[in-house]
């Protein structure tokens, strides 16, 4: 006990017995307060902090608790202008889907039991009709995410053996996700062939052997080859691979189960048009366009699906049961393409008119510049969202914003101190920062009023800093 005449803090048991502590407790529980108090007693006693009372203590213990029990995943808003954002958790699932999550959550389920027979079922049964009625394949399977569905793949029909892939679809898609390292831990032995910018058929009909595994045709999701190109068409190869009698694969990445033309959206090849152009099997996502919860979907031959169903690997890559109610829930909306861009948020997002979100700067801008105006110029722009997560990479939707660019000759870091702010309101709101600006793009705010009631926050943000 380092005791000076100046430095005096309260024991334990005196500030576990004020008033402000009882109330802690009921709230958390005796146990993390007499923690969160001995952490703020250790604090204090380090500084040799002078004149602490209980009171204090108190309120620093309350502080701590408060931050310790916020949950650490937690909503925020994008306004960063692409809609199916990896970082922030990609698709929002709809309504059916949720409700249906939380039924499963709550209760055993037949999962895995077939309830006519009373004997066992299977996981990926509640699905599977569904994806063959929607799709047109023979059959599928589900596993944890796309790159599991790659990965299963590519070892069960490929282990030890090569999968002929052209060089110009080894793509990386955002951080460890790498074609080739997928393809090495499969047990696969990549087998390149064309250009970057150019393949020909004849180059995977040069590379075929009787070490060939599969064919695969990779969708180059987050880039484009431009300029003097030549790709093989997925028919041809699909032609090439029928010839050899080897499996062609098409990993479309993002799934489309519809023609987004529909929609007012560009043409994508849809898991349909795949297999219509001759793919095997057809690998795609849950959670990019199609809209629904991670997952990983292969679709396709019944004979290949049943190969890669036997792959222990299979087990370990296995969907949960709230995914999988969750991806039942959302694929039945499909059944209905006239509601559809009504009843799934992705597609809702994708649709949602530029005047609508133009309104919405406009009413914002106001709001905005009373709390920041004194520094920057906040201004209703024009701007143009992505879809996100890959897909379609060049096709962008007309869309509204408000930028935000500081006044006179302000530090380059205005901007940035300006983003942390908004980061650090109740709920964050995440933006881009670009050209010296920072954009916050409209087309994902969901709850205009509660955006603006949380703006007056910004204003006791502004000097103490914003972490
Ligand atoms: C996104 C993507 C993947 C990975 O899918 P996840 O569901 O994120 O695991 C694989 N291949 C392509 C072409 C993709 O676009």
């Amino acid at each position: 006990m380092n005791r000076t005449e100046h430095f005096r803090l309260p024991s334990v048991d005196e500030i576990l017995r004020s008033p402000e502590s009882e109330a802690l407790a009921a709230q958390y529980g005796r146990f993390p307060v007499t923690r969160a108090v001995r952490g703020v007693l250790d604090v204090l006693r380090e500084r040799r902090q002078p004149n602490v009372d209980v009171a204090l203590i108190a309120s620093l213990a309350a502080e701590h608790l408060d931050s310790e029990d916020r949950p650490s995943q937690r909503p925020v808003i994008n306004l960063t202008g692409t809609v199916l954002h990896t970082n922030l958790g990609r698709a929002l699932l709809p309504k059916e889907a949720v409700d249906a999550v939380v039924s499963a959550m709550q209760s055993p389920t037949n999962l895995e039991y077939d309830i006519g027979s009373g004997k066992r079922g299977e996981r990926d049964s509640h699905v599977r009709g569904l994806i063959r009625e929607l799709t047109g394949a023979e059959d599928a399977l589900i596993v944890n995410n796309n790159a599991a569905a790659v990965l299963l793949v590519l070892n069960t029909f490929a282990k030890g053996k090569e999968a002929v892939v052209s060089r110009g679809e080894l793509i990386e898609i955002g951080g460890a996700f790498r074609m080739p390292d997928i393809m090495m831990r499969a047990g696969a032995k990549l087998r390149e062939v064309g250009t970057t910018n150019r393949t020909h058929l004849k180059d995977y009909s040069e590379a075929i052997s009787d070490r060939t595994g599969l064919l695969m045709k990779v969708h180059t999701s987050n880039y484009l080859v431009q300029g003097f190109t030549a790709e093989v068409e997925a028919p041809e190869i699909a032609h090439l691979a029928r010839e050899h009698d080897i499996p062609f694969v098409d990993d479309l990445g993002s799934g489309t189960l519809i023609d987004l033309a529909r929609y007012g959206l560009r043409h994508e090849k849809t898991v349909q048009d795949a297999l219509q152009g001759g793919a095997d099997l057809v690998t795609f996502s849950g959670d990019k366009m199609l809209g629904g919860p991670q997952a990983g979907i292969v679709a396709g031959r019944k004979d290949l699906i049943a190969r890669l169903a036997k792959n222990p690997l299979k087990r370990a890559l296995r969907m949960d049961k709230l995914r999988l109610a969750a991806l039942e829930a959302t694929l039945k909306l499909y059944r209905d393409p006239d509601r559809l861009h009504e009843r799934l948020p992705t597609l809702r997002l994708f649709t949602r008119p530029a005047a609508e979100m133009r309104a919405q700067a406009e009413r914002l801008v106001p709001c905005i510049a009373e709390q920041i105006g004194m520094d920057f110029d906040v201004a209703a722009i024009d701007c143009a969202s992505q879809i996100g997560s890959g897909a379609l990479p060049l096709e962008t939707m007309a869309s509204g914003g408000i930028a935000m660019r500081p006044r006179g000759k302000a530090s380059g870091r205005a901007v940035e101190d300006l983003a942390a702010r908004f980061r650090a309101l109740p709920v964050p709101v995440i933006g881009r920062v670009s050209d010296g600006a920072l954009i916050f793009d409209l087309r994902c705010l969901a709850d205009e009023a509660a955006f603006a009631t949380m703006l007056p926050a910004l204003a006791s943000r502004t000097r103490n800093g914003a972490s």
